[in-house]
């Protein structure tokens, strides 16, 4: 008899293979596709991710898997986690019916053509029948999979395994009621000077630029690739090909240099994956909350700190002379934190941008419990956005119809935004403790170490653990907010030279 976990992974590695494929060709569509492509990959990809859909829920993988479960001695953690992940995988599959699982694509196929006109013409009439539509069917879906409290938080599972919505709101609502008077008095303090940024980049200078430090972070090039596209993302296709894609704006330096950062912290967990989880489905950043801590770690705790720019500014001097002669440190150092309430979330600070994510949470938590009508959406984005960050859009284009994701039938992915960045915190504190010179190394454009410890307390895992358990063992500590409040208000009282509450 062969024994049954080899048999497991035997029939889990070829999905994976299928999902993975998939991958290079939803890459392909992103980066060199000819838009002439888009009708046969769209079909292309559907029969991928279906075929891989239909090999992992049958029957017989259920039986695979009881078996694998009986013949499990205790003694193999990773065997074990491989069978409590894939069963939990296959256990959700299985609860969605085949036709909610086409009435959904269907829906977001239609909704994304439509948000995207909507967007253009200032329009949320025209949207709006189809984000209902897209907020019944996610309800449909939550029922069919089940939850304990209420049902956004079988959604939120899918992106976040391991917490519920009560958990996400008893951190954001105190997180927020702290937040509100930190932005209103950083909002009262004049601008640091930013002109310098707002120089002409070139964009092929800018990318050697950024992937010259991120190689310096440890992203390792002979296992991947970055790439161009409309916007930034990080796939997969095996732990030893991880492509990050960026974009450049010829006119402002940051939103380039920094979202090549963000997508190589993605990268690197990535990279930083055990090869012995390779064709297995653990072998992935464990939550999306999870993956957006490393982002956030590299661009903002590591990207945006002035030991970091005491090693770079003068490489950056060296690129783009015109910009950056005579610009100091400390200039530097302010143009690249500087905080203002503003009206579009991928263009938030990092003080600001948990507010965004909190009303997102907020308006799509009501929309799913049935306390919120889609009709009801535009006055109250206006209404949160003036509670919370002091402005209000005066287009729909400008507010509710800003993101993509909810055209893309995603409800319950905007908290991880927010649960990245408390986590990444909470992992950066853990790390000063065990690198005490952290800060030098950091000004030595040195990443060794603190990339040692990230592989070594969070990489090579994979989805070996749910991030709520990964983060305790790391850091003691459950899901806080305190230490990004913290950070917060030491980094931004010592940058703007005023007290904050
Ligand atoms: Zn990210």
């Amino acid at each position: 008899m062969p024994d049954p976990i080899d048999e497991l992974k035997d029939v889990l590695a070829p999905i994976e293979d299928l999902k993975h494929a998939a991958e290079v060709l939803s890459w392909d569509q992103e980066t060199f596709m000819p838009d002439g492509g888009a009708e046969a990959r769209a079909r292309q990809i559907a029969t991928l991710r279906t075929t891989a859909h239909e090999r992992f829920v049958t029957d017989k993988l259920g039986a695979l898997l009881d078996r694998a479960a009986d013949a499990l001695d205790g003694a193999d953690a990773e065997d074990a986690a491989l069978i409590h992940v894939t069963r939990r995988d296959y256990t959700r599959a299985r609860k969605i019916p085949a036709s909610l699982v086409s009435a959904l694509s269907e829906a977001c196929s239609r909704a994304q053509v439509a948000w995207q006109k909507a967007r253009a013409a200032d329009d949320f009439d025209a949207f709006a029948p189809h984000l209902q539509r897209l907020v019944e069917l996610n309800v449909e879906k939550a029922e069919a999979i089940g939850y304990e409290g209420e049902p956004y938080d079988a959604l939120l599972d899918e992106y976040e395994p391991g917490m519920t919505t009560a958990d996400v709101a008893s951190v954001f609502d105190p997180l927020r009621a702290d937040l509100v008077p930190i932005v209103d008095a950083l909002a009262d303090q004049p601008l640091p000077p930013d002109d310098f940024m707002r120089h002409g980049f070139d964009p092929d200078a800018q990318q050697a630029f950024g992937e010259q430090i991120i190689t310096d972070f440890g992203y390792d090039f002979e296992r991947g690739r970055q790439d161009r596209s409309a916007h930034p993302f990080t796939t997969s296709f095996s732990i030893d090909d991880v492509r990050l894609t960026t974009r450049f704006d010829e006119h402002f330096l940051p939103s380039g240099l920094f979202s090549t950062l963000h997508e190589a912290g993605h990268g690197l967990y990535e990279q930083g994956i055990d090869p012995a989880l390779e064709r297995t489905p653990l072998a992935e950043g464990t939550s999306l909350g999870m993956h957006e801590s490393q982002s956030r770690l590299w661009e903002n705790l590591v990207g945006r700190s002035r030991p970091f720019w005491s090693h770079y500014l003068p490489a950056l001097r060296d690129a783009f002379p015109a910009a950056f002669d005579g610009v100091s440190l400390d200039a530097f150092y302010r143009a690249i934190n500087r905080v203002e309430p503003s009206l579009i979330r991928v263009e938030a600070d990092e003080v600001t941008y948990n507010l965004h994510i909190m009303l997102r949470f907020e308006l799509e938590r009501g929309l799913v419990q049935g306390t919120v009508s889609v009709d009801d959406l535009p006055a109250l984005w206006r209404a949160k956005m003036d509670e919370y960050l002091g402005v209000v859009p005066e287009t729909d284009a400008e507010g509710v119809l800003q993101d993509v994701h909810w055209s893309m039938g995603a409800i319950g992915y905007f908290p991880t935004y927010a649960l990245g960045n408390l986590m990444s915190v909470q992992l950066f504190d853990q790390l000063r403790t065990a690198l005490p010179d952290l800060d030098a190394q950091i000004a030595d454009g040195d990443f060794g170490a603190l990339l040692g410890w990230l592989r070594e307390h969070i990489h090579r895992y994979g989805r070996r653990h749910q991030a709520p358990d990964l983060l305790e063992r790391v850091t003691g500590d459950a899901l806080q907010a305190a230490p990004w409040l913290r950070y917060i208000r030491d980094k931004y009282s010592a940058l703007y030279d005023v007290s904050l509450p």
